[in-house]
């Protein structure tokens, strides 16, 4: 039978004809819907693989997935202390980083792979965003991770302050004074344990109002400019100052500009100084425990009057004290 345009066709033909056609149209509909299931069926199985592949290399050991920075304060600026939480994959026994081009040794927090280290942020740093390399020891091999860490705009306030001529304008004497304290901070600023000996929270040297904030930029007699690194507590001479943390004696002397002052090592390059002291109650190479009393207050050196200067170093960088004051160190379990 031909289904052309013939109009001699009978009626029977065409009706015919009219069902062939529709026959060929369902069937070329039902084998485009087939080609289409096909083509959908395709198309679902490569994203199921593709949503899947991120998954299987996770559980492969993909270390970034598994793995938690945190760190405190969340909000970090120029001058904080910083302290990093790390949880890495199973397996990592050790764990170390680099930071402002400075080595940071963890300290194990648990036995599943937790660990922490305290670091600090330089004063003269820029906003912006800031890697933390982390370098692990696992049985497999090793561990790394790149992390960027934000940092934060801080302002700092500025204020002129007067002192007497002899600390703006020291005479030779007192410039040989200067530079012979200079060589033993340096030796002493160079001595620090591989260990961490400092831990828990820190706690204040001194129950008192603190009357001076660190970062403030000063200008001595409108003329010498320096920044006030270090954070001032209101306490009459006599006042006790216990140690922050736990730690050594690495000096206790009276310098020129500093006073009364004692240096003590926390371990890894931390280390809390206290100035302007009178009387020392502990000596070089003594162990100290934190909240131990180890001098009396004073207004020695470079004082406007009685009052303790408290200042916190990490590996050369001075810190906010009032910062590290403030961290809630995590606790071994
Ligand atoms: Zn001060």
């Amino acid at each position: 039978m031909q289904c052309g345009g013939n109009a001699k066709q009978t009626s029977d033909a065409l009706a015919d004809c009219r069902r062939l056609r529709l026959r060929t149209w369902i069937r070329g509909l039902w084998l485009f819907n087939m080609r289409e299931m096909r083509e959908k069926t395709m198309v679902h199985s490569a994203l199921l693989l593709l949503l899947l592949a991120p998954a299987s290399s996770m559980f492969a050991g993909n270390v970034r997935s598994a793995t938690a920075v945190t760190w405190q304060p969340a909000n970090p600026v120029r001058g904080s202390a910083v302290l990093f939480q790390v949880s890495t994959p199973r397996g990592v026994r050790e764990l170390s980083g680099r930071w402002f081009g400075r080595e940071l040794k963890f300290s194990p927090l648990d036995n599943k792979g937790s660990f922490y280290a305290l670091a600090g942020i330089p004063i003269e740093t820029a906003p912006g965003s800031y890697d933390l390399e982390l370098n692990g020891l696992r049985s497999t091999g090793t561990f790394h991770l790149l992390k960027k860490v934000r940092i934060g705009q801080a302002r700092y306030p500025r204020v002129a302050i007067t002192v007497a001529k002899q600390f703006t304008e020291p005479n030779p004497e007192q410039l040989k004074q200067i530079d012979a304290d200079k060589q033993i901070k340096q030796a002493v600023f160079s001595k620090t344990s591989e260990a961490q000996l400092w831990h828990g929270d820190f706690r204040p040297p001194a129950e008192a109002p603190t009357s001076g904030v660190f970062g403030t930029e000063r200008v001595f007699n409108g003329r010498v400019q320096s920044r006030h690194l270090g954070l001032d507590y209101a306490v009459p001479s006599g006042t006790p100052i216990r140690a922050i943390n736990h730690g050594r004696v690495l000096l206790a002397e009276h310098l020129y500009f500093e006073g009364g002052f004692i240096v003590i090592d926390h371990g890894r390059g931390l280390m809390s100084l206290y100035l302007h002291l009178s009387d020392f109650m502990v000596k070089e190479g003594d162990v100290v425990a934190a909240g131990q009393v180890i001098a009396s207050s004073g207004g020695s050196g470079r004082a406007t009057g009685p009052h303790l200067h408290l200042a916190v170093r990490w590996q050369g960088i001075y810190l906010d004290p009032a910062v590290v004051l403030r961290l809630q160190v995590p606790k071994y379990w």
